[in-house]
């Protein structure tokens, strides 16, 4: 009874130990969950936020390096000259391309750019057209290449890269006039300082690429040049002008400048996973922590809980075994034990069952009330307790009716016999002690069995002992009948 219980109790506490446990892992799951989704978005916001300030970065850059171009040429000596006009003098025309040098010198141009000066239609350049430009074009064609690099009809102008192969510089070029067209270019390399990476994107890769997805800056510098990377131009040609999207745990941004060109931003999400999975592993040791914790912490309550319970269960366990009023065995209680005592042991030489009940009990409660009666039989109990010895099972089997048992290993039949009927006057005189001064007579009729060695039921000694009884009570009560 008591190991089913301490079962049931081991078996509950496991069973809220996974609960909990899983209950944990499905809590920590939802939050780890809604941390990546958080995480990502705000990463997603950083890039996108980031990639714009980038574009607007690029396009301040670019703008500066026109207005300086429109500037400078916006004086009629400068844009209307036209080196490649033969009807002028040779002073005029080394008086002009001194002038557009000194001009280009004094303004400090030629310390931020590596070009900065005219090339006109026969191929000769003024101002400061580096020797690494003049070395593209040893055949000529400078001016066409430049011209045709001219894609903005409305301001006739236009960015390019990748001139006869060279990828270190960006090129401007505007139409001056019809035979004029100036040139610009620096190193992409400088584009560093506007590409600049906040701390937190440490791992965005960011390119500057042109129309045809060429790559002019890439704050990876081995692909400088490169085309991009085919998945990335399939998603961005599916892009809004300025978009983020997720592609194959890479975060993608792109946003166009006004001159076509778009600043491409790509952040692999690995690193942000890592950190995520880094967390999850932290809180699943916290979570199976909290498990252990939980666990030990039942163990705990339960060997506690277990000690008290097992008096609390010893002790339900002895009330349902026994009379309340008495605290003799009771009736069920006094069966089985005597049952299981008559199949225990073959060794018995003898068994004695006797049956007591008192005589006129209805007469005592209706004389002397319902109260005494329980008294007389409680002080009833206390005599068949005091004078049988202690191996004798004793029990209340209902209403005013005892029984007792005892199986004899140590003394024959006969000897038994005469045991039993000294036992039973011992009660007669006990009982006349006890009840001596009660009003009436109180007394009880007795069934006495004694059998030797060999095999009875309970109920072949009940119903002897009743018999017996029966006889004690049809010749004149209070007395003892027995089967011998
Ligand atoms: P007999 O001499 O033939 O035994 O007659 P009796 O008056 O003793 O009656 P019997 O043994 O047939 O019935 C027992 C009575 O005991 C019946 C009931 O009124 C009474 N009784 C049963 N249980 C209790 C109890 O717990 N307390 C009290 N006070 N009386 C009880
Ligand atoms: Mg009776």
């Amino acid at each position: 009874m008591n190991k089913k219980i301490r079962q049931i109790q081991l078996g509950e506490l496991v069973l809220f130990a996974v609960i909990m446990t899983a209950l944990s892992f499905v809590v920590t799951g939802i939050l780890l969950k809604r941390t990546s989704d958080t995480l990502q978005n705000y990463v997603s916001n950083l890039v996108a936020a980031d990639s714009r300030q980038l574009q607007l970065n690029i396009e301040s850059y670019l703008d500066k390096v026109e207005n300086t171009v429109s500037l400078l040429f916006s004086d009629e000596k400068y844009y209307a000259f036209d080196a490649s006009d033969s009807s002028l003098s040779k002073y005029d025309k080394i008086q002009s391309e001194d002038e557009i040098e000194k001009e280009i010198v004094r303004l400090g141009l030629t310390e931020n750019f590596s070009d900065f000066g005219i090339v006109y239609a026969n191929d000769e350049n003024v101002g400061m057209i580096s020797e690494v430009t003049n070395a593209m074009f040893p055949n000529g064609g400078m001016y066409q290449e430049f011209a045709d690099s001219i894609t903005r009809e409305k301001t006739m102008d236009g960015w390019s890269f990748g001139h006869q192969g060279n990828v270190d510089r960006l090129y401007y070029a505007k139409r001056l006039n019809d035979h004029a067209i100036a040139i610009v270019s620096f190193y992409g390399r400088e584009l560093e300082t506007v590409f600049e990476l906040p701390e937190q994107l440490q791992d965005m890769t960011i390119r500057l690429v042109d129309g045809n997805n060429q790559i002019l800056y890439s704050s990876n510098d081995s692909e400088i040049g490169e085309t991009l990377d085919q998945s990335i131009s399939d998603v961005i040609a599916s892009m809004d002008s300025s978009a983020t999207v997720l592609s194959d745990n890479t975060l993608i941004n792109s946003n166009t400048c006004s001159n076509g060109w778009r600043v491409v931003c790509t952040m692999p999400l690995q690193t942000l996973m890592k950190d995520n999975h880094a967390l999850r592993i932290r809180m699943i040791w916290t979570v199976a922590g909290v498990a252990v914790i939980m666990l030990a912490a039942g163990v705990l309550i339960y060997l506690r809980m277990g000690r008290s319970m097992n008096g609390m269960v010893d002790d339900l366990s002895d009330k349902a075994a026994h009379d309340l009023m008495t605290d003799l065995l009771n009736k069920q209680t006094f069966e089985d034990m005597v049952s299981r005592e008559l199949s225990s042991y073959t060794g018995k030489q003898a068994n004695v069952f006797m049956m007591m009940d008192l005589d006129h009990f209805k007469q005592i409660n209706d004389t002397l009330g319902h109260a005494c009666g329980d008294e007389v039989i409680r002080q009833t109990a206390v005599i068949l307790k005091a004078v049988l010895p202690k191996e004798y099972m004793i029990g209340r089997l209902g209403g005013d009716e005892f029984a007792a048992f005892a199986a004899y290993t140590d003394k024959n039949k006969e000897q038994v016999e005469q045991e039993v009927h000294a036992l039973m006057q011992a009660l007669y005189d006990a009982f006349a002690r006890e009840f001596a001064h009660e009003k009436g007579e109180i007394s009880f009729s007795a069934g006495v069995i004694v059998e030797g060695p060999g095999e009875y039921s309970f109920d072949d000694l009940y119903r002897k002992a009743d018999h017996s009884l029966y006889e004690a009570k049809q010749s004149g009560k209070g007395r003892a009948s027995y089967d011998d």
